[in-house]
């Protein structure tokens, strides 16, 4: 089968052929689909340090994805051939203490399809099946393909009371804008997002964001006035990494505020803890996606009305993939699919 993989330590990626994967007696077999690019992806295409130090030679790398089931494992039990699902691309133990408590994102020992083991840039996927989720029929196989992002961003909106609240995004990145548009939706009443990207802040816009503020030639205080905001943001979601952005936001809360962090910040990121301190913030770390609230989150959001297809700015064929990367290493991208 065909695969996109990861042969040469160096950037790049590249499509070759390989043995389709075993199932399992737990596992369900998936013929792909669509699949998405995520910023993980990016950063082994670009084999940065992190690539370099995690993914093994050879990997088949992605975990963004839609496809219908091809096998069944024979301990399988809920799935059937034909079944159109997407899934969760962290593998968990299953017997730690969390994942017996049915918190599986807070599992010790996590692996990541398409960076621990073999992922869905392929013809076909194996993956255990109680890791796969169903996609019900009104729901268009391009955003169920995107679920493990839209997931991101589902998790760390819903992780506080949004409901009349000041909420502010620092970065509008495709989870960002993403969050924007899943904050409106739950009821937030401003929803002020942040980047330095013009292209990335329209989408955030087209998305439902309130205000977007750029934040190389525009003051977020000044923002914050001309909103008739005295006190500060009542929640922060961080999704840039940047450190910038992260004092920024401490700044700019108000007392109680609380922060849900998603994005990933360099080791050297100083923090003032005299701003969590003294206005006794509350600050949550988010990894992954709840298994699986905030999968029946996703599909309740999107059957009440939410829109983010905007999100999704470029389709691809497999063959044209080097297109789909050049695409997103641009800048001037949401998500990018690839269909195979
Ligand atoms: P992305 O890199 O596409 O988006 C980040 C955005 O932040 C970019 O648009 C960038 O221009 C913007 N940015 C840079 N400097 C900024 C500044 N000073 N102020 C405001 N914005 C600024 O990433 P993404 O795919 O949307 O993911 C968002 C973040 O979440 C990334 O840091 C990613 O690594 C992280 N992530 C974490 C998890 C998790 O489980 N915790 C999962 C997925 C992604
Ligand atoms: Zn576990």
């Amino acid at each position: 089968m065909k695969t996109l993989s990861k042969q040469h330590p160096k950037e790049g990626i590249w499509l070759t052929q390989t043995k389709r994967p075993q199932c399992g007696h737990n596992d369900v077999l998936i013929k792909i689909q669509k699949t998405a690019i995520c910023g993980t992806d990016i950063h082994i295409y670009k084999w940065d340090e992190w690539a370099q130090k995690t993914i093994p030679h050879g990997m088949t790398v992605g975990h963004e994805f839609v496809g219908t089931i091809a096998e069944v494992g024979a301990e399988v039990r809920g799935f059937k051939i034909g079944d159109r699902v997407s899934g969760e691309g962290h593998i968990t133990c299953g017997h730690c203490r969390n994942c017996r408590a049915g918190r599986r994102h807070l599992c010790r020992t996590t692996l990541g399809v398409g960076v621990n083991r073999p992922g869905a840039f392929a013809e076909y996927l194996a993956i255990p099946a109680s890791n796969a989720f169903k996609i019900p029929d009104d729901i268009s196989s391009d955003m169920a393909a995107i679920f493990d992002p839209f997931g991101n961003a589902t998790h760390t909106a819903l992780s506080f009371d949004l409901v009349g609240e000041d909420v502010l995004i620092t970065g509008a990145g495709p989870i960002g804008a993403m969050a924007a548009a899943i904050a409106k939706h739950v009821g937030a009443r401003n929803v002020v997002i942040t980047d330095v990207n013009d292209y990335r802040l329209s989408l955030a816009k087209q998305l439902g964001a309130t205000r977007t503020v750029n934040v190389m030639n525009e003051s977020l205080k000044d923002v914050m006035g001309e909103l008739h905001m005295t006190e500060g943001f009542d929640v922060g979601l961080e999704m840039s990494g940047n450190g910038s952005a992260f004092e920024s936001m401490l700044e700019n809360l108000n007392h109680g505020g609380k922060i849900a962090m998603l994005g990933i910040p360099s080791s050297d990121t100083r923090i003032d803890w005299n701003q969590v301190i003294f206005k006794g913030l509350t600050i949550k770390g988010i990894y992954g996606r709840e298994m699986y609230e905030t999968w029946y989150k996703m599909v309740a959001m999107l059957q009440s009305g939410l829109d983010i297809s905007p999100i999704i700015t470029h389709h691809f064929s497999i063959n044209q993939f080097q297109e789909g990367f050049d695409a997103m290493l641009s800048g001037k991208s949401g998500k990018v699919i690839l269909d195979w």
